[in-house]
């Protein structure tokens, strides 16, 4: 699927320092395809790929973040925006009834649409009536009856051969008796559209001036539904769009591409036949999903929580400075040992990465959770004094921090030896980038 090839594509990225002109673009080349491949209109592709080419190519690797992630933020920041950015709802009318027109092709679920949406506006304590305007099918009013029951929602209709307008606009009368405070106008649908269907929702949407107009579009039939949204949208001007179907595995082309391409957001999306409650469209949750990277986003996040810029540029004169002591290599620890693994945390920390993820390797240094934790109780078993300057610990205080951590001397031994290590390759990376404004990664 989509997420399977973005994902492969990310892990491709390598390096470290700025993203190259050519990192980005043989990554986008794959990000370009993956879209397609999900069906994904061509011209939305196209200004996709170029607005995260723009952002990603020259943008600093800093900030915690491997340059994978950095990629991987931008495409996903990118997709929410094109999906809608923040998220829709209902406008309601400051003057009850507030009036929603479901319109759509046939099948696309207009008439389930209409339910859950009573549904879900009911449990926010509204009181929806349910309208059966669709007259053509024999069985649509009693389809729209059978649901109104099953949710205990009241459905407005009118006896065989009242033309569809008319009932939208008697049920007005209806909600003004009953106190209905939302109609909600299921109407008919056709397999195509037609000049005879467009024109009977202009008519309805003459007489009746509703709040909301609601394209309920099937995601399962990718391009098509956008076509169908545009040709709708040019007609009735819609508010917003349902996409229903969700649940089935429609390769999202049209998720990523109906906003863009009609200017309408979705507002809801229908996720199977039962009657749950609609559920609201949130762009953000659809990006991780189509990214398929949920952990990955969220651990991009906590990594910038954890690392605000002047923590960054405190730990990076101190390291400019050589006065990165274990107090600090503990700090950090303890900052970031809530994000993950070793391994995952030394590629966060601002300007080390891989060079110093290498070098660990090289060194057959294993620093898994239980290690991290052995290596917490071992520093905090140290004097200030010692973990400023370690070349106090001889052997007696060896044998003194082993004991007070639990551990072996020849645990406190390996830690020593680490984070020599680990100075040294500072120094070392220091002198490579010597003379450079801003020291380490571009800090
Ligand atoms: P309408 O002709 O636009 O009113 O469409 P209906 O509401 O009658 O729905 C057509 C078919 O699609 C019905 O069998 C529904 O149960 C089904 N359906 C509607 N919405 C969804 C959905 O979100 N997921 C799935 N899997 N099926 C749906
Ligand atoms: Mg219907």
């Amino acid at each position: 699927g989509l997420a399977d090839r973005l994902q492969e594509t990310f892990k491709k990225l390598r390096g470290h320092g700025k993203l190259t002109e050519d990192d980005v673009k043989s990554a986008m080349k794959e990000v370009r395809m993956a879209l397609l491949e999900a069906d994904v209109n061509f011209k939305v592709v196209k200004d996709f790929v170029k607005r995260v080419t723009e952002r990603a190519i020259g943008q600093d690797v800093m900030e915690a973040l491997t340059p994978a992630q950095v990629v991987i933020k931008i495409v996903n920041e990118e997709l929410t925006e094109l999906m809608g950015g923040s998220q829709s709802k209902i406008n309601m009318s400051s003057q009850p009834p507030t009036i929603i027109m479901m319109a759509g092709l046939q099948g696309a679920g207009k008439t389930t649409s209409a339910g859950k949406l009573g549904l879900a506006l009911k449990k926010q304590g509204k009181r929806p009536v349910l309208v059966a305007a669709d007259i053509y099918r024999p069985a649509a009013v009693t389809q729209l009856q059978v649901i109104g029951k099953q949710l205990n929602i009241p459905v407005f209709s009118m006896e065989p051969g009242t033309d569809a307008v008319t009932i939208a606009k008697s049920s007005l009368n209806y909600a003004f008796t009953h106190a209905n405070d939302v109609v909600i106008i299921d109407t008919a649908g056709r397999l195509h559209i037609n000049e005879e269907l467009m024109q009977e929702l202009k008519d309805i949407k003459r007489e009746v001036k509703p709040h909301e107009i609601l394209l309920v579009v099937d995601a399962m039939t990718g391009q098509d539904a956008v076509n169908v949204a545009e040709s709708f949208n040019k007609d009735l001007e819609l508010t917003g769009l349902v996409l229903t179907k969700m649940d089935g595995d429609s390769r999202g082309g049209a998720a990523l591409s109906v906003k863009a391409v009609t200017g309408c957001p979705i507002k809801f999306v229908g996720m199977g036949e039962k009657l749950e409650p609609l559920q609201p469209f949130h762009p953000d949750r659809m990006a991780s999903r189509i990214l398929g990277m949920g952990d990955v986003l969220s651990l991009i996040e906590k990594a910038q929580d954890a690392f605000d810029a002047k923590e960054a540029e405190a730990l990076s004169k101190k390291l400019r400075k050589d006065e990165f002591t274990l107090d600090d290599f503990l700090s950090q620890m303890k900052q970031v040992r809530k994000l993950g693994s070793f391994e995952q945390i030394i590629g966060m920390i601002p300007g080390l990465g891989s060079q110093v993820k290498d070098a660990l390797k090289d060194k057959d240094i294993d620093l898994n959770g239980k290690e991290m934790r052995r290596i917490e109780a071992i520093i905090l078993s140290m004097t200030p004094k010692e973990r400023a300057n370690t070349k106090l610990i001889n052997g007696s205080r060896r044998k003194r921090i082993a004991m007070g951590s639990g551990t072996r001397v020849q645990d406190v031994n390996k830690l020593l030896k680490q984070f020599e290590e680990m100075q040294k390759m500072m120094k070392r990376m220091k002198k490579m980038q010597g003379g450079k404004k801003g020291g380490f990664g571009g800090l």
